[in-house]
């Protein structure tokens, strides 16, 4: 048995599965969704995202680490599950044990994986100007090396880019400066009869793929595939018809009224301006919500826009819910989503936060129940 009452996250699949059509209408033929389910699926589940989206015949996803990919294995997905971080060598057998792909992160690297005596199948990493993982782009000869290393088996080549959710002129001269390195990494290899796939981009590259010119075998959709953006501006050069597949809910535990002049919470960091009507919610900084939205955040309450009271606690925060009527314990707090003609999107949350939608779902803690609806 499971706790299912205090704070959840809603999982609309019919809006993932949309996302999904929208991102392979959008991609061109040849190019296949690798759908990033790293950080626990983007806080979402990665089990109950990858499952659904095995039964949408997705057979490649990305994850962050061995771990993570073990944990999609167990849970039965098949096809193509590949590591972009760091894997310990103490961990390569859990690479081999449940078939996973792992990332060269560089030379130096890759001569470890081989180092192993076991084959691994992996994808090389070109570093064309993030500076993070890969090899740089003009040390062809040690990437050219790689090939001579018998027990990696290499299927792919990418690299990532770092700008492409920018909109100034210098951010897109370096996506296209990135590009370049990299399409001239793989015209090489390529010219040397060498096969593998090649992939760049993640949401925004793909949003913004007007700036690409090469063809591509994989595209690594993240944040998008969620429905969400990045930031409420977007910075995007069309606009697309994303659909959000979370909503985080919780429960109101009790309402109260508290006098002119009363103070609230940690620290009594709020104080009633006229007596006014305050709600316990069952959700605090534990299950994902920032303690940086203290004072300062919103929810919505029978579709009102309420705000946050007072310091948000490690299990619970408080919200003024005096404007709207007839709130009682036991009703629904909406963090993310909708409530009647209200939104919260997870930009705005994360926007108030200080921070990117990516952060603020990524964290949705472990007490929260996923609940497909
Ligand atoms: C996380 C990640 C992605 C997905 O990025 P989004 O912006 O969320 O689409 C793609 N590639 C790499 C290497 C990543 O680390």
């Amino acid at each position: 048995m499971y706790e299912t009452g205090r704070a959840w996250v809603e999982l609309n699949m019919e809006h993932l599965r949309h996302n999904v059509r929208l991102f392979q209408r959008l991609l061109p033929e040849g190019c296949v969704l690798m759908p990033a389910v790293k950080a626990n699926a983007y806080g979402h589940g990665a089990v109950p995202v990858a499952e659904e989206l095995q039964k949408l015949g997705i057979c490649n996803y990305c994850v962050a680490s061995a771990g993570e990919g073990a944990t999609l294995r167990q849970a039965g997905i098949r096809g193509q599950i590949l590591v972009l971080g760091y894997t310990h060598p103490r961990d390569f057998e859990l690479l081999r044990a449940c078939s996973l792909t792992q990332t060269v992160v560089n030379h130096d690297y890759g001569r470890e994986l081989a180092a192993y005596g076991k084959e691994l199948q992996v994808h090389v990493g070109i570093d064309t100007g993030m500076h993070r993982l890969g090899e740089p782009w003009d040390e062809l000869s040690r990437i050219r090396r790689l090939w001579e290393c018998r027990n990696l088996r290499i299927t792919g080549v990418y690299s990532h880019l770092c700008t492409s959710d920018g909109s100034s002129e210098e951010d897109r001269a370096y996506v296209r400066l990135q590009e370049q390195r990299f399409q001239e990494v793989i015209r090489r290899l390529r010219g040397e009869g060498k096969v593998f796939s090649a992939h760049l981009q993640g949401s925004y590259g793909i949003l913004n793929g007007e700036r690409l010119s090469g063809e591509y075998e994989y595209a690594r959709a993240g944040i998008s595939l969620y429905g969400v953006l990045s930031s409420p501006s977007g910075r995007l050069q069309g606009s697309y018809d994303l659909r959000p597949v979370a909503s985080l809910k919780a429960r109101l535990a009790c309402v109260r009224e508290v006098d002119k002049g009363e103070k609230a919470g940690y620290g009594l960091s709020w104080q009633a301006g006229s007596r006014r009507r305050i709600a316990a919610v069952s959700i605090g900084y534990a299950d994902g919500f920032p303690r940086a939205l203290s004072n300062r955040g919103h929810a919505l309450v029978r579709g009102l826009r309420v705000p946050v009271v007072g310091r948000v606690c490690m299990d619970q925060l408080l919200l003024d819910v005096t404007e709207a009527e007839g709130v009682q314990a036991g009703d629904e707090a909406v963090l993310i989503g909708k409530s009647r003609d209200q939104e919260i999107r997870a930009e705005d949350l994360a926007e108030e936060a200080g921070t990117i939608s990516n952060e603020i779902l990524s964290r949705l803690g472990d007490r929260l129940i996923r609940v497909a609806v």
